[in-house]
């Protein structure tokens, strides 16, 4: 296990996971035993408040490498800079090294923290250096496989080399096409990759590099089956690599199977991100949520606010009723065909609507600029799925407000 000591910027060395008591928070368990259900009247409310802190000057991370220092390609360093990448934040600085060693890594670090140009960087130099080289980035939603296919894009730009994303509700012709060129870098979702592998157009054997992007829910019950059987045909000389910012015993448990000596590096000093001011919003049983809902966002002044209904019929109920009121807004869930749900996720990127109602379809690993907001109007299930979804507010160096409605 790596030493999660680092310097800062007084040349003073921290423990970053210092301030924790062994044992215990007081939800009862340290990092990663969150899977518990939330269920009527045994929620700790305390879980949902926190000030945000803001950022002292000693607090400023100062890396133990820069991007230029780094032993990668010139080009990609390059793509770096380009990309508006500085420095590197705390996860990229201790974890990108020893990817680039070839070890198999367990990467924990709070939402919003760049876990991935933290794999695909170090991945990226190696297809440069070994062009045969083929990764297999698994993640469990259709928009983040997406995603991370743009952020790739963007770090390869002229460097001749190609990604194919594998998901449900788009053109399978399209895909086996892409397919058949032989990309780098596949990036999918369980589904549709299952579909592919078993109608012989994905060949598994091939891919020696694997990411379980957002690696517990991978590992989740709806998933587990899947991941075992791809991890049974991905080539055995292989480098494997899981990050999430959440992770349970349990879990890694679990992965012990398919990883070689994996090196846990984990940046996690606390469950919720420093850069979220967390907070309740008490609604009694008399009160209508959603003119509750409506006053909130009147009063907060919000840029862009992501609400989270529990289910998909609640979610399209909340937005028409926001619509009414006169709010622009839009609903996505996974009943939604995907084009569709493309097309709001862009015009909330875009800020042509600035609310957003979703399901926890939403909660994970989406990177939306300038989401100020994150209302849970109904409950999440867990607290994990709780921190998943403030996460989506509070990215990189930006400050966000997480409210909770509360019975
Ligand atoms: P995570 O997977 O940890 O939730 P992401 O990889 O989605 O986080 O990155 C969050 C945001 O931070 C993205 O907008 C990304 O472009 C940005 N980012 C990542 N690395 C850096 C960096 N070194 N400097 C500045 N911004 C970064
Ligand atoms: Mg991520």
């Amino acid at each position: 296990m790596l030493d999660t000591m680092y310097k800062n910027k007084n040349g003073r060395k921290s423990r970053s996971n210092g301030g924790w008591k062994k044992g215990g928070t007081r939800n009862g368990s340290r990092f990663g035993n969150n899977k518990k259900r939330f269920s009527g009247n045994v929620i700790d409310e305390r879980l949902f408040v926190n000030k945000a802190q803001k950022k002292e000057a000693e607090e400023i991370f100062e890396p133990q490498y820069s991007f230029a220092s780094l032993n990668i390609n010139k080009k990609l360093k390059e793509a770096i800079a380009n990309h508006g990448f500085e420095k590197p934040t705390p996860i990229q600085d201790k974890a990108i090294p020893v990817i680039l060693e070839g070890k198999d890594v367990i990467g924990l670090a709070n939402t919003g923290t760049g876990k991935t140009a933290t794999f695909l960087i170090p991945l990226i130099n190696k297809i440069l250096r070994f062009p045969d080289e083929k990764v297999l980035i698994i993640v469990p939603v259709r928009e983040l496989a997406i995603q991370i296919q743009e952020e790739f894009e963007l770090l390869v730009r002229r460097m001749n080399l190609s990604s194919v994303v594998i998901i449900g509700g788009a053109s399978m012709h399209r895909q086996i096409n892409g397919l058949q060129k032989r990309p780098n870098v596949v990036i999918g979702t369980p589904g549709r990759l299952k579909d592919l592998v078993d109608r012989k157009k994905l060949k598994l054997t091939q891919f020696n590099n694997v990411v379980l992007d957002e690696a517990d829910r991978m590992l989740d019950m709806g998933f587990i089956a899947d991941v075992k059987a791809f991890m049974a045909l991905v080539s055995e000389q292989r480098q494997t690599l899981l990050f999430s910012a959440t992770f349970s015993n349990e879990i890694e448990r679990l992965v012990k199977d398919f990883m070689k000596n994996p090196e846990k590096i984990s940046l996690k000093t606390r469950e919720t991100s420093k850069q979220i001011d967390q907070n309740i919003v008490r609604v009694s049983s008399k009160d209508d949520k959603v003119e509750v809902l409506h006053d909130v966002l009147n009063k907060s002044n919000f840029e862009k606010a992501l609400v989270f209904a529990r289910t998909k019929h609640g979610a399209d109920k909340l937005c028409r009723k926001l619509y009414q009121k006169g709010f622009k807004v839009d609903s996505i869930h996974g009943d939604k065909p995907h084009n569709k749900r493309q097309r709001v996720l862009k015009s909330f990127k875009q800020s042509s609507i600035n609310i957003l109602v979703a399901t926890d379809v939403a909660a994970r690993g989406l990177d939306i600029p300038n989401v100020s907001h994150v209302i849970n109007f109904d409950l999440p299930a867990t607290y994990d799925d709780y921190i998943h979804r403030i996460g989506r507010t509070g990215r990189a160096d930006k400050q966000g407000i997480a409210l909770t409605f509360v019975g």
